[in-house]
């Protein structure tokens, strides 16, 4: 019998539950944990009312490995799948290890007091992990997670040599307020006010933030202006394809999100340093955070498309050759469906599509993996049949 546990009770956890629900097939218990235990029993009840499946769900801080590995011993699930923010990663890799556990999240680990994000730290448990005969897969989201399976369908299928990969996250939803992030506020301003970093020539070039910019013409969407900035699937992709001379990642902002970002950042809202408030010291984010909208209330306003994918240009049987992979998704259909809008759902879809790989040994190996590293055609056959389908177009 197949048991999953997951953990968190965002948006994003959200879709994931609905979208296992949906595979009774596959997914035989599921038990949702997080910190807060109403937000589990509110996406249970809604599970149940949609696809009549209990969910059993639990409280717990994953910061505790103790109280977690208790947790993890106690139900022996097959799979954890790390729906919380990227601060637990590495807890609940302690704890899974300690257990037994298989392990799957959508975004790698980032030391709460730092800005910075790598692989680095959870690459560092691939020996251990071996050694227990249990696997962790790495950012099974849409970016990093399907662009990841992208580019490996693109080697696989579409050209002999990459030699330029530039990854393209456009989200053109409208949810009508001056200022919102459409994932956990925090961890969005970090990443995005970060230094630019992209890969050339076998190095990393590191550029102030936001300071590239082109215009792109999306499919079903048009032209919009995308800035480059630097995104954790660089780093594993340049490593696994070294053939890579160039890799890239853009995201669409719109002119009122910059100006308004700008602001926060110039008067010190988005600072990860403490400062004394009456008395206290406050985060000037996390307290940034508290008064911005809570982004699963876009959710039943956002109208509108996402489309993310791969432009790729390198050689087949020794020609030049461009292809570009991507999919399309829709806010309000996926509201629809889910009660979570395109931004989770994208991240959810695959998350749950990872774990179905992982409990059907489609995908199997001991120790620390990324996706870029398995046969990418089992998995987009199952991302196009759960809701996310996608198109290649020679460019
Ligand atoms: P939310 O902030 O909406 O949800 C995070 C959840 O984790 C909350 O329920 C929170 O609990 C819970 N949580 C936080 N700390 C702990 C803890 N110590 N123990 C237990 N639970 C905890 O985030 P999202 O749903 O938007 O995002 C979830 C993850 O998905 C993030 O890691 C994000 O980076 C990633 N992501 C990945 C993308 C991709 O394409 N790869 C794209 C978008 C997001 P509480 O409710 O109590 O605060």
């Amino acid at each position: 019998m197949n048991h999953v546990l997951i953990i968190g009770a965002g948006g994003v956890a959200n879709v994931v539950v609905h979208k296992c629900a949906e595979d009774k097939n596959t997914f035989h218990k599921i038990t949702l944990a997080s910190r807060t235990l109403a937000k589990c029993d509110a996406i249970a009840a809604a599970v149940k009312a949609k696809h009549g499946v209990t969910i059993d769900t639990r409280q717990i801080d994953a910061d505790d490995v103790p109280a977690l590995t208790r947790l993890l011993e106690e139900l022996r699930p097959q799979l954890v799948l790390n729906i919380a923010l990227p601060y637990q990663d590495l807890h609940i890799m302690d704890a899974c290890l300690a257990a037994g556990i298989n392990y799957l999240d959508t975004a790698n680990y980032e030391p709460p007091e730092e800005a910075k994000f790598e692989y680095k730290w959870q690459w560092a448990y691939d020996g251990r992990y071996r050694a227990r005969g249990i696997m962790a897969l790495l950012g099974s989201g849409f970016d990093p997670g399907v662009t990841n399976v992208f580019t490996a369908y693109i080697k696989k299928h579409l050209l002999d040599e990459i030699h330029e990969l530039d990854i393209i996250d456009a989200n053109a939803g409208d949810h009508g307020l001056p200022f919102a992030t459409n994932f956990n506020p925090e961890i969005n301003i970090r990443e995005i006010t970060a230094d630019a970093r992209h890969w050339e020539n076998g190095a990393w070039q590191t550029t102030p933030a936001l300071s590239h910019k082109r215009v792109f013409d999306f499919p079903q969407i048009g032209e919009k202006n995308i800035y480059m900035m630097y995104h954790e699937e660089l780093e594993s992709l340049v490593k696994h394809f070294p053939e890579i001379k160039t890799a890239r990642f853009w995201m669409t902002f719109s002119d009122n999100y910059l100006n308004h970002l700008k602001v926060l950042e110039n008067v010190g809202m988005t600072s990860i340093e403490p400062v004394m408030y009456e008395g206290r010291e406050i985060i000037p984010i996390q307290f940034l955070k508290a008064v911005l909208p809570d982004p699963a209330s876009l959710g039943p306003r956002t109208k509108g498309k996402t489309c993310i994918g791969c432009v790729a240009k390198g050689k087949k049987d020794g020609k030049d050759k461009t292809v570009y992979i991507y999919n399309i998704c829709d806010h309000e259909e996926a509201y629809k469906e889910t009660g979570s809008q395109a931004i989770s759902y994208t991240t959810g879809v695959p998350a749950m599509i990872g774990a179905k790989m992982m409990l059907k040994n489609t995908w199997r190996a001991a120790g620390v993996r990324n996706m870029e590293q398995f046969d990418p055609d089992p998995f987009l056959e199952e991302l196009a049949a759960y809701g996310l389908p996608w198109e290649v177009k020679e460019l």
